[in-house]
């Protein structure tokens, strides 16, 4: 008996150790981006091995730590830099959460404030905690294993009565290789007409649509500088403010942009296995609809 107790706790050993050598086997070397099914709001992963960056947090902890649990490895239990576009509550109302179960590295954030409990909730637990926090401004960069992320905007210290948040929101390139993502948090049209002016190159594979498809942003001049073959449209289900907009998604159809919206296609993930291999759609098998279609529905 007490032999046969031994040979169970040896194999469930070596079950764990093989899991999580996989897990890092897996992990090293291939970038993953990944657009979180959040509901209504933001929140984007990109992880390359045991590093990560998270940018915005989404509406509620709950549901922004269930979508971190499913991609990040559970021993990895920190995040090496939070970036925040700007202090709306879609972006950041599952932020606290993720300070309080993930180490954070630091937070890249403008000075814009809002006056909300979810907001002085943040600015609380990441002075608590002592997080180092670093002013987002254009030329930052966060560079890590081939990948290099570039703050593009705005352009120069932000108040914190921001009147327009929307139009302070962080804007961020990431190139890995020949693959290159812009991510807009919910910049408008004047936010976007400030960056064409600068002369940035903002020509991508993959333009996050700002702010949720709303009718405010993506301007043709944009979406024509950007020119990205695919876009990415984070939104909730039925959401109550009519997101993403008919008229954008017209904007985005005549110019054969292949749209991805995480309302429909749950987390949207791209995978990059190395800088020389163009990034491609990874299936999320861990989808709701994954088991309707097993149950044939
Ligand atoms: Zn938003």
């Amino acid at each position: 008996m007490k032999n046969r107790i031994h040979l169970f706790a040896i194999l469930i050993l070596i079950a764990v150790f093989l899991y999580l050598s996989y897990q890092v086997f897996v992990g090293v070397g291939r970038l993953q981006i990944i657009f979180l099914n959040v509901g209504q709001g933001d929140s984007i992963l990109i992880q390359k091995g045991t590093k990560q960056i998270l940018i915005d947090g989404g509406p509620n902890g709950k549901t922004e730590l269930a979508e971190l649990g499913k991609h990040i490895p559970y021993f990895d239990r920190e995040i090496e830099a939070v970036i925040v576009t700007h202090p709306d509550r879609d972006h950041i109302g599952g932020l606290s959460d993720v300070a309080r179960n993930y180490k954070i590295g630091k937070v890249v954030e403008t000075k814009a404030e809002k006056d909300t409990a979810a907001f002085g909730e943040w600015r609380e637990i990441i002075a608590y905690d002592g997080v180092e926090t670093v002013e987002a401004v254009r030329g930052d960069e966060i560079n890590f294993g081939g990948v290099k992320i570039r703050i593009l905007f705005p352009f120069g210290s932000v108040g914190a009565a921001a009147g327009d948040a929307n139009n302070s929101s962080v804007v961020a390139r990431l190139d890995y290789g020949g693959n290159s993502f812009l991510f807009t948090g919910d910049l408008e049209t004047a936010g976007e007409g400030q960056i064409l002016k600068s002369g940035e190159n903002i020509n991508v594979d993959v333009l996050k649509i700002g702010h949720h498809g709303s009718k405010s942003s993506s301007s043709e001049e944009f979406l024509d500088a950007a020119s990205p073959e695919e876009a990415v449209i984070s939104v909730g289900v039925k959401n109550s403010y009519g997101h993403p907009h008919a008229e954008t998604l017209s904007k985005l159809e005549t110019r054969n942009i292949k749209v991805h919206r995480t309302d429909e296609d749950s987390d949207i993930i791209y995978e990059c296995k190395n800088p020389e291999s163009k990034c491609a759609r990874a299936q999320d098998l861990t989808k709701v609809k994954f088991w309707a279609k097993l149950w044939g529905k």
